[in-house]
């Protein structure tokens, strides 16, 4: 770990004070009372976002289309907080009284109790348009109606709906019961109070929300694309890819890209056809390397998930490399770090150009609390103007990378992100 940047703790603690803000609601704006919460969808976020508020005290209706999927939700629910009891953080007593909380239902219509309903069903807008229909049509006037998708745009939930003021995002992060970030989209009709509440609400699930404009991806799955394609590029080019990871763990990163795409699973939205091996990816999955589920992905694991580089994997990258034709060189641990991360601040200066965040701190707060960005460094833009934001210019321009007006007439005026 890296000596922290100066006032990079004071940085972090005022940017987060001022997420909560939203420079635009009056601050006396009436807030709506959250009595009870529905949530719609039993999978990997519907029941970590289930829990917040069990353990909050704000009982919570859960609604799965299927008895058994609805039996295994509550189930590993129930499993989350036992083993919290085994670490000694919640005590049996807790534990039943957060569950006595909670009424599991395959009655969509049982969500027309409550004050809030989050969606949290798979990632398609036809499915969501649908659930946002029938949820305009049963839900109590006044309702806030919640989507937790992680890039799909809000707006045009809202407008399958008589009630966009209602309609919202609150993009939480897996493990949604453990993560602290939730990104709360506001979309173009979303109203004041029904923003407002949400933001007021946060706090009391302990999470630490960040205002997003309507952009695929938001603020953090949005700046985490360019450098994913740069990861990818590079890799084409000749880089190890275990050098990528270890530029990032160097940094200060619990982990590098390819690490998370093995952790994540390499399956996730594959087409699962083995004959049809359009990407590295492909190649993987038609391997069996899918991540750590299967011991190995990128990388191969041993019992205690240690990680070693594999051979048929570079073998797998050194195939598609010659294919496309790219020439191969070394590559260096500076130009990794600068594609990984000048790329992500430059996103970052779209994001503040087009509105899409409130102020630079707001990225460095999402990023820090729900893609663990180092603190050392005061989060992403912080970071940026201590590098220098001309030499971060000079970085991109030297890698062949648009840079983005705003950023450029930032650092030709010698401004800082955080000024
Ligand atoms: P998942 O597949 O684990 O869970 C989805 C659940 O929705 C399933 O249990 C399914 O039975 C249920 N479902 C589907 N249609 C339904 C319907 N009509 N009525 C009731 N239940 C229905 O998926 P997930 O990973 O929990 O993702 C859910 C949403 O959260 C997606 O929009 C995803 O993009 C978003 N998200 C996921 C993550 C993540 O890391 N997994 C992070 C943030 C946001």
């Amino acid at each position: 770990m890296s000596e922290a940047l100066a006032g990079a703790k004071e940085h972090i603690e005022t940017a987060r004070a001022k997420a909560a803000v939203v420079d635009d609601i009056p601050a006396g704006t009436a807030l709506k009372a959250i009595e009870r919460v529905g949530v719609l969808g039993a999978g990997t976020m519907g029941g970590g976002i289930t829990m917040n508020f069990l353990t909050a005290g704000i009982p919570v209706t859960i609604v799965e289309r299927e008895q058994a999927a609805l039996d295994k939700g509550v189930a590993t629910m129930r499993r989350n907080y036992e083993n919290s009891v085994k670490r000694g953080r919640m005590t049996q007593d807790e534990v039943e009284a957060a569950m006595a909380r909670l009424t599991p239902s395959v009655e969509f219509d049982d969500l027309a109790a409550c004050d809030l309903v989050i969606e949290a069903v798979y990632e398609n807008m036809d499915l969501k348009k649908d659930i946002f229909t029938r949820l305009d049509a049963i839900a109590k006037p006044g309702a806030i109606l919640a989507s937790n998708t992680s890039y799909l745009n809000i707006d045009e939930m809202a407008a399958v709906t008589k009630r966009p003021e209602a309609v919202l995002g609150m993009h939480f992060f897996s493990p949604a019961n453990v993560m602290k970030l939730l990104e709360v989209v506001r979309g173009a009709k979303t109203g004041d109070a029904e923003l407002a509440t949400v933001m007021a609400l946060a706090p009391k699930i302990a999470k630490i929300a960040v205002v997003s404009g309507v952009c695929p991806g938001f603020i953090g799955n949005r700046m985490l694309s360019p450098r994913q394609q740069q990861a990818q590029a590079m890799l084409m080019e000749g880089a190890a890819y275990n050098d990528i990871d270890d530029v990032l763990l160097e940094f200060g990163f619990p982990m590098g890209p390819f690490q998370m795409s093995d952790l994540a699973g390499l399956d996730i939205g594959w087409h699962r056809d083995p004959a049809k091996i359009e990407t590295i990816r492909d190649a993987l999955c038609a391997a069996g390397r899918w991540g750590q589920k299967t011991s190995k992905g990128y990388y191969d694991y041993d019992e205690s998930r240690t990680r070693t580089p594999s051979a048929e994997v570079k073998a797998i990258i050194a195939d598609f490399a010659a294919k496309q034709g790219k020439p191969q060189r070394e590559i260096g641990k500076d130009e990794i770090r600068e594609r990984l991360l000048y790329p992500m601040v430059n996103e970052g200066a779209k994001i503040l150009d087009e509105g899409m965040a409130q102020r630079a701190g707001d990225i460095d707060t999402v990023w820090l609390n729900g893609y663990g960005w180092p603190a050392w460094t005061g989060g992403p833009m912080y970071w940026a103007d201590h590098v220098g934001l001309s030499e971060v210019v000079a970085g991109l321009e030297r890698h062949g990378i648009d840079v983005s007006p705003y950023l450029l007439g930032k650092a030709k005026s010698g401004a800082n992100f955080n000024d």
